[in-house]
């Protein structure tokens, strides 16, 4: 697993915008199904903000946080302060480094994992962005890649389908959230693609 530069995390940021941007109907009929359908205009928002905000970042943690104020900002409903708080999170493991080493990023990704359950009260298994996150982590700690993490993401995703929901809106549908794939997780799942297509191995 690599590191990551200042270049690298403005870089990810960058195609996460492209991703959220070419993903994004598919993001809002994922949410239309067991949502409100805001989750593809509102993750444009965060996204395109986000991208431009980091600009004059000079650090990777500059970087995050830039992300995270847009998020903040930008974004109404549960995903905008969840990313929002996970970036921030993240920023706050090295907030100093000009680089970040591998297991500076292991530990910045771990801290906004730590954020996202603390802010949002789910668990693992509740459908919601975790299930990308966790099992994304996972990997990394077992040895992958980021490209490994990005897989492992994917199906997290996926394997949200088979979820009923405990948290956020698709909790009041009961089993009739159940054959959906929790759009959270969709957008966490792009995130981590963009990490490994901006950071390499
Ligand atoms: P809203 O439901 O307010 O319109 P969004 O559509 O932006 O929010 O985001 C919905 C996503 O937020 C869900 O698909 C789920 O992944 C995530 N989410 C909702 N509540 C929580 C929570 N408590 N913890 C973690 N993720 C959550
Ligand atoms: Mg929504
Ligand atoms: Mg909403």
């Amino acid at each position: 697993m690599s590191g990551l530069t200042t270049e690298q995390a403005k870089a990810l940021f960058e195609r996460f915008r492209e991703l959220i941007d070419s993903h994004a109907a598919e993001l809002t009929e994922l949410d239309a199904a067991i949502g409100d359908a805001d989750h593809g205009s509102g993750m444009q928002r965060g996204a395109q903000a986000a991208a431009e905000a980091i600009a004059s970042a000079d650090t990777p943690a500059a970087v995050f946080k830039a992300a995270a104020m847009s998020f903040i900002s930008k974004v109404g409903g549960a995903s905008g302060p969840l990313y929002g708080t996970a970036f921030l999170r993240a920023a706050g493991v090295q907030p100093q480094a000009a680089e970040w080493s591998a297991e500076d990023l292991r530990a910045a990704l771990h801290a906004g994992y730590d954020g996202l359950k603390q802010r949002g009260g789910a668990e693992p298994g509740d459908k919601t962005m975790l299930d990308a996150w966790q099992p994304a982590l996972d990997a990394l700690d077992s040895g992958g890649d980021l490209q490994a993490a990005a897989q492992a993401a994917a199906q997290g995703r996926n394997a949200t389908a088979d979820l009923i929901a405990r948290k956020g809106r698709a909790s009041y549908l009961g089993e009739r959230a159940r054959g959906h794939i929790d759009p959270g997780a969709a957008s966490s799942a792009l995130l981590f693609q963009a990490l490994a297509e901006s950071a390499g191995g």
